[in-house]
């Protein structure tokens, strides 16, 4: 399809789930005459991080305070499990438990618990016995454990289906093979291969390619991507190892990853992942897929600069996070949440995904939190990393709330 009309009140740019629900709180707000556009880059929806995740629907219990995380995250939870109730898509209530693997996470319970008193997620300590009734597989290193009750999985992939249905049933305009290539800041008009389009106001959601949109307008210049790639194993049914809830390492609160979990499908399939190894390239799923020697380069730069000032432990996550390309130490990982794990009991599987993960080149530091930007006539969303899709119905509506007017 052609781009026909030739002014969009509201563009934006990328149509993963962030896009999406900011379209549809755009119709919402801003009523039905606004003419809203998303450009997608792809032939599909869904084909980046919206449908490669692991559909868990988080608490909000890791996140400080007041940070834009814990704002959205506890309430995006029960507004998209509501919301898939509603149209009859999956929702597993499973529950998660939150295990140290090492003696030294044990202080890290009181933290999270504190926050998640201070965020309003329910969530409380357990012993060995409780730990042992509700997950016999499950291994604490201090015997101690958290229990989130409200945590669900749901299904990602069915709820971009059913949202770009609703959209285009409420004349949003979703144009696929539509990259945005270039903007005439001056003309407010943005070029792609299927014409140009004007624009009153632009949102870019571009995910893995946020920083590169936002600096075609001088925008987040001290941001660059450092893209991680989540490889998970399937557990072998056979292995007699199984699984009630979601199983969690109490994580490194200093890094914005949550460790090596299980996560337990819609279907009923267990999944354990997701890692955080280096991906060298921003869409480098597989072997050399994506991979651009340029960005290749500037990656290893990034990461070499990591390496060396080591801010948020970062030596011992290249380390830890590099072995796990290989099965076996992938496996290791594991056997601290699941001591009964064999590295014979992990399957392969096509699951993968790459975290859309900011730098803060002056800082030298991992972006732990959303990060809106504004201009004059745009706004830019980069790092909408985990949990974004837990998050995305209240975000979409601070977003518009505090960024967008006109
Ligand atoms: C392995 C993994 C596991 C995760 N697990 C969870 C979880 O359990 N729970 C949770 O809440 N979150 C999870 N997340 C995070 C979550 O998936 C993301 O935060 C969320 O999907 C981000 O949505 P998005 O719309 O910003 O990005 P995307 O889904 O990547 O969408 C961005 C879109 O922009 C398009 N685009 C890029 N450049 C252009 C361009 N130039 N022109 C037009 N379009 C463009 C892309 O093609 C893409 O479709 C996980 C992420 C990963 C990688």
């Amino acid at each position: 399809m052609k781009i026909d009309k030739n002014l969009a009140d509201y563009l934006i740019v990328g149509g993963g789930i962030v896009g999406l629900t900011i379209a549809r709180q755009l119709r919402i707000s801003k009523g039905k005459n606004a003419n809203i556009v998303v450009l997608e880059k792809e032939s599909a929806i869904g084909m980046h991080s919206s449908g490669r995740n692991s559909g868990v629907m988080h608490s909000g219990i890791y996140y400080p305070a007041q940070s834009l995380k814990a704002k959205v995250c506890g309430a995006g939870a029960r507004e998209m499990v509501a919301w898939c109730k509603e149209r009859d898509l999956p929702v597993l209530p499973l529950g998660k438990v939150l295990v140290p693997v090492r003696e030294e996470d044990g202080p890290q319970i009181d933290l999270l618990l504190n926050r998640a008193q201070q965020n309003g997620v329910e969530a409380s300590k357990i012993d060995a016995k409780q730990l042992s009734e509700l997950e016999p597989e499950a291994r604490s290193a201090t015997g101690e454990a958290i229990w989130v009750p409200s945590t669900s999985v749901i299904d990602p992939k069915a709820v971009i289906k059913t949202l770009v249905s609703e959209l285009e049933s409420e004349n949003i305009n979703i144009l696929t093979d539509a990259p945005f290539l270039s903007v005439d800041r001056e003309n407010q008009e943005v070029s792609t291969p299927k014409g140009s389009i004007g624009y009153r106001h632009l949102i870019n959601c571009a995910g893995l390619h946020a920083d590169t949109v936002a600096h075609a307008f001088g925008a987040g210049r001290q941001y660059t991507l450092l893209p991680f790639k989540g490889l998970y194993w399937k557990l072998d049914e056979k292995s007699g190892i199984g699984i009630r809830h979601l199983i969690y390492p109490v994580p490194d609160l200093r890094v914005p990853f949550l460790g090596v979990h299980t996560t337990t499908s819609t279907d009923g399939a267990v999944y354990l992942g997701p890692t955080a190894v280096p991906a060298w390239g921003r869409e480098n799923y597989r072997g050399l897929d994506g991979v651009q020697f340029r960005e290749t380069g500037k990656i290893l730069y990034h990461l070499s600069c990591q390496y060396i000032e080591n801010k948020q432990g970062f030596r011992l996550l290249a380390y830890q996070e590099g072995r796990r390309y290989c099965k076996r130490w992938f496996a290791e990982a594991a056997q601290g949440i699941l001591p009964r794990l064999k590295a014979r009991h992990l399957l392969p599987c096509d699951k993968v995904g790459i975290r859309a993960q900011m730098l803060d080149t002056s800082k030298g530091e991992l972006v732990t939190d959303f990060l809106i930007e504004r201009g004059e006539q745009e706004t830019h969303i980069l790092n909408a990393i985990s949990p974004a899709f837990t998050s995305a119905f209240p975000f979409a509506r601070y977003l518009v709330d505090n960024y967008i007017n006109g």
